[in-house]
């Protein structure tokens, strides 16, 4: 027999936003500004954070990253060798960060010693919309790889993130992704009020207009 518990969701639910709000105003009392860049698996998030990591590096800003992974050190490691102070923060089995989560992290760092905290939440599309951790900006990641019909299909993520970045244009050709459809599909879904970021980071394009819209 299947029981369905309707009710436990939302409590889940509520109990995130709470202690996501009271992560949020701990960070702040550190003056940090904080980012959680969601998205899948091979999306380019890991890359990509380096990559604004070592532009605010270069003006003067003290950044650490927080690695989310459901298990390893692969991305933590990635940070570290880069030179980006990193912290490893493994879900066990969740396929998402959540609020508490983070609590824990933040709770062995010296907040004191960072004015950025970029998060790097688990490679998926789908539930990290539903988790807030506290942070200023939700950021969510895709890449011409994963094919035209991303914002189509996952409709939660684009809605619940403040700003929708496409990266690997440069390849967009070679793998048969026509950028313009995605940033259509988002432009629509977001009322056209919001436009999607294109980047490539490999090549350094786009990443000042990404900044800038995180205003970093
Ligand atoms: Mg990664
Ligand atoms: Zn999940």
């Amino acid at each position: 027999m299947h029981i369905v518990q309707p009710g436990m969701e939302i409590d889940v639910l509520k109990e995130n936003n709470k202690v996501a709000h009271e992560n949020y105003r701990l960070m702040k009392s550190h003056g940090i500004k904080s980012i959680d860049f969601m998205g899948s698996i091979g999306a380019g998030k890991t890359a990509l954070i380096i990559k604004l990591a070592e532009k605010l590096r270069a003006k003067g800003v003290r950044v650490c990253a927080i690695a989310g992974d459901v298990t390893g050190a692969d991305d933590y490691t990635r940070f570290e060798k880069s030179g980006l102070e990193a912290v490893n923060c493994n879900t066990g089995h969740e396929c998402h960060l959540d609020a508490n989560l983070i609590r824990k992290t933040l709770s062995t760092m010296d907040l004191d010693k960072y004015d950025v905290i970029l998060i790097e939440n688990v490679g998926n599309l789908v539930c990290p919309a539903d988790f807030p951790l506290g942070t200023d900006y939700r950021v969510v990641v895709v890449s011409t790889t994963e094919g035209d019909d991303m914002v189509r299909k996952h409709h939660d993520i684009f809605i619940h993130s403040d700003v929708a970045i496409l990266n690997k244009v440069d390849i967009a050709d070679a793998v048969d992704v026509d950028p313009d459809v995605i940033a259509r599909d988002y432009n629509k879904l977001t009322g056209g009020i919001k436009n999607i970021y294109k980047c490539s980071v490999k090549k350094e394009q786009g990443l000042d207009e990404i900044l800038a819209a995180l205003k970093l």
